[in-house]
């Protein structure tokens, strides 16, 4: 069978599939030659008509990999390249245990389970999924997530795009990183570069995928700061946009990816607007006193990480092997805003004029969660079981040896519950619970 035989069966399979295909001139260096994609929602394959006969089959034949093509007769020449593409392609695996991919290690496995290692595998995965009615779920380094026991029954895209690039723009510089960057990475290289922008937020774990999910902050800095655009897959229109920072409607550890459009969207990739030459943004007191007990009057950008990294460390927060706090997910609530009124309650019922504080904008304070923690009775260290505060900050819990995800459920809510009969503060986690039931206040009501 020659090349445009084996074309034209490949397009009736297609066609007996109800998948549209378009022939188009377009530029496709990486598909070299087309292959699927979703347009305003629908499943489509486009050919690239500049390209080859040969890769055009190639990329048909790739297109159709992921389809379901058993029932349909077909030329047992086409059927053997669908084959060969498929093994290639891989298809997702299944149960595959999450425990190990997250930092607190507690949790069961997830249904299915695949790597997209570039934009078009997570349009693939998209389309499995949806065609399957599955939920899909991405997982990045696992830092913020909370898995059930039961595991999840969901496909979890674990994403692989890498990459960093960046590019002048207005006496600026614009650094793009693909989502599955290493975080922590980026950081150390903007600021070795001297590039200002994102050196408070040294020491963060995960990836930059997650930064803009819950506008990760830290010691002054939130990344909300210097975000421009974010490339992401809209699953609602099925197409790859780019949403700028207004349009990621970012908030104190909150987004338009988290709480008001949770799994819509898919990033891709983040593209952070920096400050060449910028002088470190050292607004956050205990920052700027760990600088000071250095003889640091005037910090570099490197010297601001080092004390962030310092500050970090002595709290846990950062992930090192041997730490004994290390199994946790950072802060597991985030420090509570309140009403001022509110705010002055809560210091009369602690009889502590010196309660740390930060006031708002818009009036309101954000409290301490730490504080509130310990000042409800339960210090630093505190252990129920197999789970447990921080040695070393209040705020984390922390899953010891044969710790599962309901014990860690269980005793958040235990703190929870103190803190809010001593003080009638209410904590909200910070972290995404994955296969749980109902939430209540953002915490699993069953465990
Ligand atoms: C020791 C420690 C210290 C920490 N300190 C801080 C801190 O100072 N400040 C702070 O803000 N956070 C902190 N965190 C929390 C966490 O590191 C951040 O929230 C981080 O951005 C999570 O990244 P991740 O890749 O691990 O995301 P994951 O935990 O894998 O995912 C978190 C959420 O983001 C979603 N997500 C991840 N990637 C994508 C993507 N590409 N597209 C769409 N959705 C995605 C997931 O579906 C999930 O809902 C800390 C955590 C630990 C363990």
């Amino acid at each position: 069978m020659d090349d445009g035989a084996l074309l034209d069966e490949l397009l009736g399979v297609a066609r007996k599939l109800g998948v549209p295909v378009r022939v188009e001139p377009f530029e496709t260096p990486a598909a070299g030659g087309g292959g699927r994609c979703l347009l305003h929602g629908r499943e489509l394959v486009l050919l690239d008509a500049r390209a080859s006969l040969p890769d055009r089959v190639r990329a048909l034949a790739r297109a159709l990999a992921g389809l379901e093509v058993d029932a349909v007769y077909m030329a047992p020449e086409a059927r053997e390249l669908i084959e060969a593409a498929s093994a290639m392609a891989g298809a997702p695996r299944e149960q595959v245990p999450l425990a190990p991919l997250s930092t607190l290690g507690v949790g069961g496995a997830a249904r299915f389970f695949l790597e997209a290692r570039d934009e078009r595998a997570v349009l693939d995965a998209l389309a499995w999924a949806d065609r399957r009615g599955v939920p899909l779920r991405v997982l990045g380094g696992g830092s913020n997530l909370v898995v059930a026991d039961a595991g999840v029954d969901a496909l979890v895209l674990h994403l692989a795009l890498r990459g960093v690039v960046p590019r002048e723009v207005d006496g600026g510089i614009e650094v793009t990183a693909g989502a599955a960057e290493p975080w922590d990475d980026l950081v150390r290289m903007t600021v070795e570069r001297g590039w200002a922008g994102l050196e408070c937020l040294s020491g963060i774990p995960g990836l930059v995928g997650a930064t803009p999910i819950q506008n990760v902050g830290a010691y002054g800095q939130e990344v909300s700061e210097t975000v421009t655009a974010v490339r992401a897959v809209d699953r609602a229109g099925g197409r790859v946009v780019t949403l700028d920072g207004a349009a990621c409607g970012f908030a104190y550890r909150d987004s338009v990816f988290k709480s008001r459009a949770p799994d819509r969207y898919v990033v891709l990739a983040v593209s952070c607007r920096l400050r060449p030459g910028g002088a470190p943004t050292v607004r956050y007191p205990e920052l700027a006193a760990h600088l000071a007990s250095r003889g640091l009057g005037v910090p570099s950008l490197v010297e601001v990480r080092e004390s962030v990294l310092a500050i970090r460390r002595a709290k846990s927060m950062v992930l090192e092997e041997g730490d004994p706090n290390r199994r946790s997910c950072g802060s597991f609530f985030v420090n509570p805003i309140v009403a001022a009124a509110q705010a002055a309650r809560v210091e009369a019922l602690a009889g502590d004029p010196a309660m740390p504080r930060w006031p708002q904008p818009d009036g309101r304070v954000k409290l301490s969660g730490a504080w509130l923690i310990e000042r409800a009775g339960l210090p630093r260290g505190e252990t129920d079981g197999p789970v447990g505060l921080s040695t070393r900050h209040a705020l984390a819990i922390v899953a010891h040896e044969g710790a599962r995800a309901a014990d860690v459920v269980r005793f958040a809510r235990r703190v929870r519950a103190r803190v809010e009969a001593r003080f009638g503060v209410r904590l909200v986690p910070e972290p995404i619970f994955w296969g749980f039931g109902a939430l209540e206040d953002g915490l699993p009501a069953d465990s």
